[in-house]
């Protein structure tokens, strides 16, 4: 097989989320495992609803993810192509002008059903001689335009879905152009695909029906159809459908909470794939792993505590370089290599890291009960000498319950409360060397 060109083609009509990320992520792996080209091709001819935050939002989250484009272009700058394409149509006779209104539509449509006929548009604007159509502009109405369909099966090899079949008498024939002139996404699509030698097109399974009448497309514009892959979309783990929360989940609400890219690209990359979900340090690594014959026909269940737990395994290893400025931004005091090394291990995202911070290095109120007092004057004396490390806890803890017989919650709550004035909390034999020697002794004196 030569070299893959696929693209992902979304619409800065909105912020990316999971399930966006997820075809862009599936393009991307397949391209670059194959030494491919990945195109980011930028849906923008709906000139109201697109704009330029959107646009630069997605780039950003793209770049974030690791996600980087070989080539970009936008389809508001090409609408010269696509009229002549559509010119190209038109000469054929696959293009024709309707002039039915919304609700003449409708009406159309639910006599269909009440005759328990399938609810596919009549044609009857085929019917229509120039001057029936010369009389409707002259009323005012303007045409819209459809794709006339070859009423025929399509047919392709779905990399996901395997056989699969349109016949594309059961469907209307798509209109392109709305009354104003504008394109539906189905023209551009294909005239873009075409223009830039796309191989393979990866998209969610919403888009199989487009396809019966993009592929006719494709042939009628001289074009060969790529080949087609068509994942099953993301769910809620608890809904089983994609949810509002789902389409809220933004890469800035991700990163905000800590949550690192590779984590997000290490789970959308398997889920609903017979690999396991398991994490991931590097982007080439997915791609080397990813082939579309592991993707199920299942829809995919998306689900946060996945992320989560992923997230607590890279940030096991992750340097204290790669965490530095969230941990500046978070915990201004614990920007520190010792103090990162010390929490990474219990953490879950940076956020985590707070907690630890704040108890060493913040003002703490020593909670001293009264029939602790005698217990807590002695854990003072038996304090190792020397420098605070990470085996102090372990070694102080032990002699303590030698010393007095306590154990249990006994011998470590009354010393969780004095040092950091609360019941619960982070890893105490962590914590001990970040609180330090000095204010471990001012802790214990406060009694
Ligand atoms: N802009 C379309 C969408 O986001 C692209 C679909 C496609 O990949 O062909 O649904």
């Amino acid at each position: 097989m030569s070299s893959p060109i696929v693209r992902f083609a979304p619409s800065p009509t909105g912020k990316l989320h999971v399930g966006n990320v997820r075809t862009a992520l599936i393009n991307w792996l397949f391209a670059k495992g194959q030494g491919g080209t990945f195109v980011l091709r930028i849906d923008d001819t709906d000139t109201e609803r697109s704009t330029q935050a959107y646009e630069d939002g997605l780039k950003a989250d793209l770049t974030w993810l690791g996600l980087v484009w070989d080539d970009t272009f936008n389809q508001s700058k090409r609408f010269g192509m696509y009229d002549a394409a559509a010119d190209k149509l038109r000469d054929m006779g696959l293009l024709y002008a309707c002039y039915e209104t919304a609700d003449e539509l409708d009406r159309k449509r639910k006599i269909a059903l009440s005759r328990g006929r399938p609810p596919v548009y009549d044609r009857s604007a085929l019917d229509l001689s120039d001057e029936d159509k010369a009389k409707l502009e002259a009323e005012g109405r303007k045409p819209h335009w459809r794709f006339k369909l070859s009423g025929e099966r399509v047919e392709w090899t779905d990399l996901v879905r395997g056989p699969q079949g349109i016949d594309t008498s059961s469907v209307s024939d798509p209109v392109l152009i709305r009354e104003d002139g504008s394109y539906l996404y189905t023209l551009p699509s294909v005239v873009d695909d075409i223009d830039a030698k796309i191989t393979h097109v990866v998209r969610g399974e919403d888009h199989v029906t487009n396809s019966g009448a993009q592929i006719e497309i494709f042939k009628a514009l001289g074009g060969t159809p790529p080949e087609m892959a068509h994942t099953p979309l993301l769910v809620d783990a608890e809904g089983g459908a994609f949810s509002k929360r789902l389409g809220s989940l933004s890469m800035d609400t991700l990163e905000a909470r800590g949550i690192f890219p590779m984590a997000i690209v290490s789970l959308l990359a398997k889920l609903g794939t017979s690999d396991n979900i398991e994490a991931r340090d590097d982007l080439g690594v997915l791609a080397k792993e990813f082939d579309f014959s592991k993707i199920g026909r299942a829809p995919a269940k998306f689900d946060e505590k996945d992320l989560l737990a992923l997230n607590a395994t890279l940030i096991h290893t992750t340097p204290f370089d790669a965490v530095k400025e969230q941990l500046s931004a978070i915990a201004p005091d614990a920007a520190n290599e010792p103090f990162w090394l010390a929490v990474r291990e219990n953490c879950q995202t940076v956020h985590d890291a707070k907690d630890f911070a704040d108890i060493a290095y913040g003002q703490i109120e020593p909670v001293i009960d009264a029939e602790d007092a005698d217990f807590i004057s002695e854990a003072n004396d038996l304090l190792p000498e020397g420098e605070i490390t990470a085996e102090t806890w372990k070694a102080w803890t032990s002699s303590l319950k030698e010393k007095t017989g306590r154990k249990g919650r006994g011998l470590f709550m009354p010393l969780r409360k004095a040092l950091t004035g609360q019941e619960h909390g982070p890893d105490m034999g962590v914590l001990l060397p970040l609180i330090g020697r000095k204010a471990v002794v001012r802790r214990l004196s406060k009694a």
